[in-house]
């Protein structure tokens, strides 16, 4: 088993940390400071959509939500508790599910794509327009987009093409700036896991996954103050998706139960190709030595606890001994 704390990010490099953190600093110890500082930072990782293309009316598409909060700081009497709030991937109904989650599209602070699968991407216009007509005074900052090049960014600086009509007509009802306030952020999908977004608080990476023939897929690794959080959109198991999540307190993985898959007519095996086997997955998992392992994307998806148990159970006997959720629509980790 790792030591998931040694990847911790040690405050002294953060630029916002407790005032208090200075003070004490030489008469505390370190362990001390360390345990007193995640006393005042959470981070939270929700899946807002299990499902996949196959429709289920309990599984919205593809989607986590990453949240990182840090209480206000006490001491000094000013600061104000922090959020940065990260989706990665807008399948259907994400926007449903992130209300279910509390979460308003306006509070998100940038939104990462995996690849250009429609599953994924369906819910992004719904996203961002809703953000922009319920941001009636054009108030809301910027919203990051984080796409790898190629198609999948194409498909974000088009989006809003067929929509041109309603933004027109509605900016010109409320005299107001017709263009949704996004920025798109493409990226080379790197061979490496590479920096793509950060703030002050939180760092993101991206790292080549095994989607093929999809090019240009990618996972991605979060890097807050309480540890990392690895997410790997669609793939194979692969040693890509290991080197991403080395380290990690929590993976949100994609799982398939390729038995079942593998039962159904020749033509409708395609693909296990491209997605992950569950015992495989348990045995990359057992490696990583990961805490917390989170199943989503499932396919098929799962009807009953008896169905969810057997996505369980094949993730065990791959050697998995950590805790495991098979997700519905909102189960949550924090951290
Ligand atoms: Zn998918
Ligand atoms: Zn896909």
């Amino acid at each position: 088993m790792r030591d998931h704390a040694r990847v911790r990010c040690w405050p002294s490099k953060l630029t916002h940390r407790p005032s208090w953190f200075d003070t004490y600093r030489t008469s505390w110890g370190d362990e001390a400071l360390l345990r007193a500082y995640h006393a005042y930072v959470t981070t939270t990782v929700t899946i807002t959509g299990t499902g996949t293309p196959i429709v289920d009316p309990n599984r919205a598409g593809p989607g986590v939500l990453v949240h990182f909060e840090s209480q206000a700081n006490g001491s000094d009497g000013k600061s104000e508790p922090h959020h940065t709030r990260l989706q990665f991937d807008a399948g259907r109904n994400t926007v449903a599910r992130l209300a279910g989650a509390g979460v308003a599209t306006q509070d998100l602070d940038a939104v990462f794509l995996t690849h250009f699968h429609s599953d994924h991407l369906v819910g992004l216009q719904d996203l961002v327009l809703t953000r922009w007509i319920l941001d009636r005074d054009d108030a809301v900052p910027h919203l990051d987009i984080v796409a790898p090049n190629g198609a999948t960014n194409r498909f974000c600086h088009r989006m809003l093409e067929i929509w041109d009509d309603d933004l027109a007509v509605r900016s010109h009802h409320n005299h107001r700036d017709p263009s949704p306030r996004i920025t798109i952020e493409g990226f080379d999908c790197p061979a490496v896991p590479t920096e793509v977004w950060s703030n002050d608080h939180v760092r993101v990476l991206a790292g080549p996954v095994r989607h093929e023939p999809v090019e240009n897929a990618v996972g991605y690794r979060i890097e807050t103050p309480d540890g990392v959080v690895a997410i790997s959109g669609d793939t194979n198991v692969c040693d890509e998706m290991y080197e991403l999540s080395d380290g990690a307190t929590v993976l949100v993985h994609e799982a398939m139960r390729t038995k079942l898959i593998a039962e159904r007519p020749a033509h409708l095996q395609y693909i296990i190709d491209y997605h992950s086997d569950t015992e495989e997955l348990g045995s990359l998992a057992a490696r990583l030595g990961v805490p917390h392992l989170l199943l989503t994307h499932l396919i098929p998806p799962p009807q009953s606890p008896e169905e969810k148990a057997l996505f369980a159970s094949e993730v065990r006997a791959g050697g998995f001994g950590g805790n495991l959720i098979v997700c519905d629509d909102l189960d949550s980790v924090s951290f």
